[in-house]
């Protein structure tokens, strides 16, 4: 397979399809040539290949014959030889990986100057001016990038040419200082590198193209990655590209255009356009841009000719495209088209939005596959509350979502603010990807020069971070800045509005956004989808945060952690009184307090959650979230000393440590130890239900244990379980008799008994465990955590990024779920839980369950629901939504099917009553 393809090249498929060899961007331009016929300037593109062939094992030699070839066929085709000392053809060298990575690799402009191309390049032009400029943009941009001499070092001294021409702008400065600029930067460049700036073009080209296939792992590139989860053993591939100049005079111009309104997927043509300047000047933002309407009052014919290209690419894209244009002496050229990023209200509006056009006819099933989680998330984003906020200053709304925040002015100062705990507000004049760190760290971005696709705007958008750029306004200094008399200090609190742009001093309040209408059509249809074959419930603690799960859609509560129920400050003590007691009063009293405080909990969750299934898991405290910790204690006792409540506390605590709490008294096994404990909060729970029930609400239980590890175990606690429900539907058949309102045809309620799968034992011996359990939910935090031996409160703080960048793992696995060893597991779990108990519901309740490539995992094993936090519940409807039209869910098993193997009549999947359930507990017959 060769290395390299001329973007005319005639591929055996679309070449959209090859983005894997040809990259993103040389993917675009191979369509744009050869299937669209746009006008794209000739050239050729070194496939990802090459550049994986060079991070192995160096400069493949097949490669150095292939780009010259290659070279003298663009040659011949523009006519002009590269290094031409009498009419130089000049090339652009351009990073292009098969997922966009936007200003994080490197480019190269101008390649093909020299001390004598460039003279042919004035004669030719009749421009001198324009050729020097072209030389010194190249030798600094070449000493920079494929060098490594430090950019600083070529921008003061153009900084020190415009004073003294008394000039602001780049196109101010007159010849002579264009010409002593060249000079000087070559003496830089020779400085730096001990050899003079490379004249021979192959040198040149060899070099560009190398430092391309190197920034791949630059830090940036790397950063990036890990952030947008692209593997780094991708590759990027590079395009050479004949140069057309927007900077030749007054009749050219470069710019950047959408096929609709990224921001807000309003239908017409949007961007930036600015007059005689290079592709750079509108990308770095350096100078303010003027709109695509400047251009139609400019240069009319070309607008025309452009908007009739956007409505092809969107006709044969389907989508809303990005493109980048330049207009050389008044010929229009197109660079690049892609598919265009947006926001999430963008592209919620666009999807639903394309269904209805005849010119794109989206299906619904495609309109969902167009909405990623990120797109749920940014609609999602806070807002200032209320209005007329005084405002600072103003600039565009570039990123949707308020970020209230203390002032830090350069990324590094952020990115340690922000590690100090402190909300950020990154300042800065523009940005470049070396700041891209501080923007990671900083809750919002505001910058003072640049447009809508700015570095700033491009990388904020697509993260879903609000952001105003370009507030013309703001004065930058090294501590502070000002808007008129006003200063604002380092550290100082600002609030920005990335969705109109506004700038206010101090703090505003944020409410939540209201999500858009499109919001509730694309759920309403990933719903439509979904039902019926993977279900999203919520984690939920509360009754608040159970209304809050409902709001969103969920289907029910997944894991209600009853734990939780007792991290108030007021509500500690009660636990900790039951882990410490010594006396059986001391632990009955205590158990007794827990049970009263239980009780309204879940009846306040129950009503939320009515007619749907809640999912209560007995307590599981890992001890030491629940302890005094001994050190503080310890420093307390040496120093103020301790009062005899601390006394006591300080004793236990002591005497409960455990060196892995984690691997400790958690789960059934705190159960094992404290009998009284589990049937306590059964009580409460039913007790709940039943007064449900007399309210006449419908609430349907599922209780589960925590932890387990055997069928032994779960035997036990299912004999506690099953014993404190009948205790309770004894006592409370009163209850019913006094206040049902009959809505309950049976009267009884329904409640199921299952367990947490967490430990790789459990899922191992599902099949036994399945004997004893109704349900299974996988806790995949701690199954994560007890896979790979990784401590879960330790582990991401300490090594996760080393082992992210090194690319150890491809993954955060606490994030992510580990599709091969965790993910086999559950594959596992499930596979051997229903051979014994064919009916057995399965869903997964860790953090995982809101993560939409986890969502593939579990939804490929055969689960029944993943479970979530409340305010990721949309993007796991959506997610879960995308499985199915994925084919990933595989169809439910015969609910009537006989027990396979453990020979035990199933139990019925229809919700039995309690009663019914104590009673017919299913055992294997050879194991009983
Ligand atoms: C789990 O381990 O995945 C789980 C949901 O339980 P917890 O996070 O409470 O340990
Ligand atoms: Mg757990």
């Amino acid at each position: 397979m060769p290395f390299v393809f001329d973007f005319d090249h005639a591929h055996r498929k679309p070449p959209m399809e090859m983005k894997d060899l040809l990259g993103g961007k040389g993917a675009n331009l191979a369509e744009m040539t050869s299937v669209l016929k746009l006008p794209v300037p000739p050239g050729f593109t070194i496939a990802a290949t090459a550049c994986r062939s060079y991070m192995e094992g160096g400069w493949p030699e097949a490669l150095t014959g292939e780009v010259a070839k290659a070279r003298a066929r663009l040659e011949k085709k523009m006519g002009k030889r590269i290094g031409d000392p009498s009419d130089p053809l000049l090339v652009s060298v351009r990073s292009g990986a098969k997922f966009s990575m936007p200003g994080m690799m490197d480019t190269v402009l101008n390649l093909g100057l020299n001390d004598q191309s460039v003279e042919g390049l004035a004669k030719q032009t009749d421009d001198e001016r324009f050729a020097y400029d072209s030389y010194r943009r190249f030798v600094a941009m070449y000493g920079r990038i494929v060098l490594g001499v430090p950019g600083d070092e070529f921008d003061l001294l153009l900084e020190a040419a415009k004073e003294l021409a008394g000039t602001t702008s780049d196109a101010g400065v007159p010849i002579g200082l264009l010409r002593y600029l060249v000079d000087a930067y070559q003496q830089i460049v020779e400085r730096h590198t001990g050899r003079p700036f490379p004249q021979d073009p192959d040198e040149q080209l060899r070099g560009a193209i190398e430092a391309v296939f190197a920034s791949w792992n630059g830090p940036r590139a790397i950063a990036y990655r890990v952030r947008e989860r692209i593997a780094h053993d991708l590759g990027t591939a590079v395009n050479v590209q004949a140069m057309v100049f927007g900077n030749r005079d007054d009749a050219s111009g470069t710019g950047v255009g959408f096929t609709r309104d990224p921001a807000t997927g309003a239908t017409g043509e949007y961007g930036d356009f600015l007059v005689n300047a290079q592709g750079e000047d509108v990308v770095a933002g350096i100078r303010n841009t003027e709109t695509l309407s400047a251009l139609k009052d400019e240069f009319p014919e070309i607008h025309r000719e452009l908007l009739a290209i956007f409505s092809r690419l969107e006709s044969h894209y389907r989508d809303m495209c990005d493109t980048e244009f330049t207009i050389e002496q008044g010929k229009l050229w197109m660079l690049q088209t892609r598919v265009g990023k947006r926001t999430g209200r963008a592209a919620l509006k666009m999807a639903v939005d394309m269904v209805g056009e005849k010119a794109i006819n989206l299906t619904r099933e495609e309109a969902l596959g167009r909405i990623t989680g990120e797109h749920l998330e940014q609609v999602l984003h806070p807002q200032f509350s209320g209005a007329d906020h005084p405002v600072l200053a103003r600039g565009l709304g570039a990123s949707p979502g308020a970020a209230v925040g203390r002032v830090y002015l350069t990324a590094d100062d952020a990115q340690a603010a922000a590690e100090r705990g402190e909300h950020v507000v990154l300042v800065r004049s523009e940005t470049s990807p070396e700041d891209v760190h501080g923007m990671l760290a900083a809750e919002g971005i505001l910058t003072a020069r640049g447009g809508l696709v700015s570095h700033a705007a491009v990388v904020a958008r697509g993260w879903g971070k609000p952001a105003v750029v370009g507030a013309e306004a703001l004065r930058i200094s090294a501590a502070s800045f000002s808007v008129g008399d006003v200063v604002v200090n380092e550290g100082d609190w600002i609030s920005v509005d990335g969705t109109n742009g506004t700038v206010v001093l101090g703090q505003v309040a944020v409410t939540v956004g209201e999500t858009p209408p499109e919001f509730e059509i694309i759920l309403g249809w990933a719903d439509a989808v979904r039902t019926g074959r993977l279900g999203v419930r919520a984690n939920a603690d509360t009754g608040s945060d159970a209304a809050n799960a409902r709001r969103h859609g969920a289907e029910g509560i997944g894991l209600c952690r009853t734990e939780h129920m007792f991290l108030a400050e007021d509500r500690l003590p009660i636990v900790r009184r039951m882990i410490l007691a010594d006396t059986p009063d001391e632990e009955v009293s205590a158990l007794e307090e827990l049970r009263v405080a239980q009780r309204s909990d879940f009846e306040a969750i129950l009503e939320a959650m009515d007619g749907l299934p809640v999912t209560i898991r007995l307590l599981d405290p890992p001890l030491h979230e629940f302890l005094p910790d001994t050190q503080d204690l310890a420093i307390k006792e040496a120093t103020v000393g301790l009062d005899e409540e601390e006394s006591r506390l300080y004793e236990a605590a002591k005497a409960w440590h455990e060196y892995n709490p984690m691997l400790g008294t958690r789960g059934v096994r705190l159960g094992v130890i404290k009998p009284g404990l589990y049937a306590m909060q059964v009580r409460a729970l039913m007790e709940a239900a039943l007064s449900r029930v007399a309210a006449g609400g419908h609430p349907i239980v599922e209780i589960m244990i925590p932890l387990t590890v055997s069928r032994e175990e779960m035997a036990l606690a299912r004999s506690w379980v099953e014993a404190a429900i009948a205790e309770a539907e004894a006592a409370g058949g009163a209850a019913s008799r006094r206040g049902r309102t009959g809505k309950d045809s049976t009267g009884a309620l329904e409640v199921l008994i299952g367990t947490m799968i967490e430990t790789p034992r459990a899922a191992l011996l599902a099949a036994e465990i399945a004997e004893e359990a109704d349900f299974f939910s996988f806790g995949t935090n701690d199954l994560t955590q007890m896979t790979f031996g990784f401590s879960r409160d330790d582990v991401e703080g300490r090594m996760m990024s080393a082992y992210l960048e090194q690319g150890l793992l491809p993954r955060n696995p606490f994030e992510v779920v580990d599709p091969d060893g965790v993910g086999e597991l559950v594959r596992l779990g499930v596979r051997r839980g229903r051979a014994t108990r064919p009916s057995l519901k399965i869903g997964v309740c860790g953090e995982h369950g809101g993560d939409p490539e986890s969502i593939r995992t579990f939804a490929e094993a055969g689960l029944d629901y993943v479970s979530c936090s409340p305010f990721r519940v949309p993007i796991a409807r959506l997610a879960a939504a995308q499985c199915v039209l994925a084919g990933l869910v595989p169809p439910k098993p015969a609910k009537s099917t006989p027990k396979s193997k453990a020979g035990s009549a199933p139990k019925s999947k229809a919700a039995p009553t309690a009663k019914s359930k104590a009673s017919s507990k299913a055992k294997s017959p050879a194991k009983s």
